[in-house]
Formats: C-alpha cells, structure tokens, sequence
C-alpha cells in the first residue's frame, strides 16, 4: 500500500500549520516586551499594513501577537466570506428579478 503523504510531500496548507505552530510555541514573550497594540494588529490581519512594515518582525517573532493575529485574520475572513456570500445572493436575486420583469413584460405586450 503506497503512502502518497510521504511520496508527495506536504501540502502547502501542511508547511503553513507546522510553521504556525512553531511560531506559536517558539517565541512565549511572557513579559510581552515590545508587544504591538490591537489595532496594529488588526491592521496587520486584514492587510492595511505591507509585509515592510517593521511590525511584520514583531509578530512572527511573538507567540502572544501572533496567536492575536491570527485570531484576528481568521475573524476578518470569516466576515468577508460571509459578505461575499451575500453579495453573490443579492445578485443572483436581482438577476431574477430582472428576468421575471422581463417575462412579464414580453407576456403583458404579446397579450395585446
Ligand atoms: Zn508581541
């Protein structure tokens, strides 16, 4: 029986949660030296800051930052999965109702 983890190697999503963790695990910072504040984090996990910043150094050098970032990134994804959701259901419903008014018409102008 062949083992296709091992003959394929790691999925990237696998090399991303091993080094998720070790960031997590690694770097304790108990005395939060240095620590950013929550707004900078938020503004790192939903994208407003370039990977430049000199932030990007703090938090994947901090387990109790990053575990906030990546709280915080899950959450904004999250939240722009459901906003995606409903705006292609808000289309998808004004799409129908343009057919229907369009049916509707065509039915209202033959029947004359
Ligand atoms: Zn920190």
């Amino acid at each position: 029986m062949r083992n296709l983890e091992i003959e394929d190697g790691p999925t990237p999503e696998q090399i991303k949660h091993v080094l998720q963790q070790s960031i997590l695990r690694h770097y304790p910072n108990p005395e939060r030296k240095g620590c950013l504040d929550s707004p900078t984090i938020t503004a790192i996990a939903h994208k407003r800051l370039p990977h430049e910043d000199s932030s990007w150094k703090h938090i994947s050098h901090c387990s109790p930052c990053y575990q906030e970032f990546l709280d915080c990134r899950k959450q904004f994804r999250e939240k722009k999965a459901r906003a995606d959701l409903l705006r292609r259901r808000m289309r998808f419903a004004l799409l129908v109702t343009i057919v229907v008014i369009g049916l509707s018409a065509m039915v209202i102008l033959k029947s004359h």
